[in-house]
């Protein structure tokens, strides 16, 4: 039936790069075939899934939506695509997203534009906008992307589904592809919060290959998440509400405090100094990491290589020349400046110790508060080619997203209503590193 629905949809909305039905058909045989052996099919059996194309899929084409990577086939599983299928998973194909997770609106795709199920005219959001799309419009009954300054939540945002960023180092980034490898992390697009919930108990744990990857204890999220916010004392970031808020998005976010009053919680104004700095250190940070990152692409070892060439340094200047879409040059320029002789201490270095003030405002918070409230974005999604043209304008949409990667907190992103037109307006809520539980109880009561 699924197979059906994407059929439907897809020409309108295009979450999907690539769609692998025959695949998936095959995966829910062996499903059946292990429920008729009487053995256990997973926590997952049978829900059709779908993955943002930089989490690598063995056997099936992982594109990063570049040309860089466009006829690459891994010949692995990235660690969560492995827990999923582990867990009776079936995957249905990849999704849109960014080149290289670079970008706010998936328009920066080699391939198209995904658009908005509630308003074709609109972005989806990014850079994981082809996984919430698919979430949205009943493509997959979940779907991951990853979060590096807020690609997963805001997104959900436009889209009107949950979208969990989980702490850095809960979920294993091996063979997802990297942005910015201090900041990634792979997060779950779903319906609604139980689902995320369960996405989560499947592909947490220590994974050895990530060098990152956090040792502590297995948590059951899904035990007790109905348990309330009685009593919970919510932290609201007075630096994020004196944003440029769009008004439908500030009245969404006073009747969030009201009904969360309502269920017995208790709100307060506080005060995070830094986060006016998030945005520059955000940029300067991701961009430093992000050009290092992207130098492994050399027209060489793999991805792209230019046909015409006469020496090696012609080889690596055409192939990333003819490959690399210009949001990534950009940022490849960016980050190569800020680390370059001169440059590194005035902005690198300086990114770094601001970085460090930012995550103690946060630290000071939560000693008082169990989770932070604050609006996802400043606005509802907006029309499709609008910011493309003045790379800026999409920078400035990250606001409330980048400091919490640049504390590596955990985060996630609430349907909460709609504007006048019709369009999902998402709420962020932020937890304390490693205490999904306490994240996830507060956003179920609050649905
Ligand atoms: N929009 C931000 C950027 O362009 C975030 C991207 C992300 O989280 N991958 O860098």
């Amino acid at each position: 039936n699924i197979i059906k629905r994407i059929e439907q949809v897809e020409d309108e909305v295009k979450s999907f790069i690539l769609f692998t039905p025959e695949l998936a058909l095959e995966q829910a045989r062996l499903v059946d075939e292990k429920i008729a052996k009487g053995e256990d099919p997973g926590p997952l059996a049978g829900i059709p899934m779908a993955l943002k194309d930089n989490i690598c899929t063995e056997g099936i084409k992982t594109t990063c939506a570049s040309k860089m990577l466009e006829n690459f086939t891994p010949p692995y599983d990235a660690t969560v695509t492995q827990r999923l299928r582990e867990a009776g998973a079936i995957l249905l194909g990849k999704c849109n997203m960014d080149e290289f997770a670079m970008g706010s609106s998936t328009e920066h795709s080699i391939f198209h534009a995904t658009k908005n199920p509630w308003d074709r005219t609109k972005v989806s959001g990014g850079s994981s906008g082809g996984s919430s799309a698919a979430v949205a419009a009943g493509e997959a009954y979940f779907t991951l992307g990853t979060d590096t300054g807020g690609s997963v939540r805001q997104p959900a945002s436009f889209c009107g589904v949950v979208g969990l960023k989980p702490t850095y180092g809960l979920v294993s980034r091996y063979g997802v592809v990297s942005f910015a490898s201090s900041l990634d992390q792979v997060g779950t697009l779903t319906k609604d919060v139980k689902d995320s919930a369960l996405v989560l108990n499947t592909i947490v744990g220590h994974d050895e290959k990530d060098s990152t990857s956090y040792k502590g204890e297995k948590i059951d999220y899904l035990k007790d998440i109905q348990k309330g916010v009685q009593g919970l004392k919510i932290g609201v970031p007075k630096e994020f509400m004196e944003q440029d808020l769009s008004p439908e998005v500030k009245k969404t976010f006073e009747d969030a405090l009201d009904t969360l009053k309502g269920l017995g919680a208790q709100w307060e104004s506080v005060s995070l100094p830094h986060s006016e700095y998030a945005l520059g250190v955000y940029y300067i940070i991701s961009s430093a990491e992000g050009s290092s990152n992207m130098s492994c692409y050399d027209g060489i070892r793999y991805g792209y290589r230019t046909e015409d060439f006469e020496s090696l340094e012609e080889l690596y200047k055409k192939s990333r020349g003819e490959a690399f879409g210009p949001e990534v040059v950009r940022r490849i320029l960016l980050g190569t400046y800020v680390l370059s002789a001169g440059k590194y201490e005035p902005y690198y270095k300086k990114a770094m110790q601001i970085r460090t003030l930012i995550r103690e405002d946060f630290d000071r918070a939560f000693e008082k508060y169990d989770v932070l409230l604050s609006p996802t974005s400043l606005s509802p999604t907006y029309p499709l080619g609008i910011k493309t043209e003045d790379p800026l304008e999409g920078y400035f949409t990250d606001t409330a997203t980048v400091p919490v990667n640049l504390a590596g907190l955990p985060a996630l992103s609430i349907p909460a209503g709609f504007s006048k037109e019709g369009l999902p307006i998402g709420l962020q809520l932020i937890g304390k590193a490693f205490d999904e539980k306490t994240l996830l109880q507060a956003a179920y009561a609050f649905e």
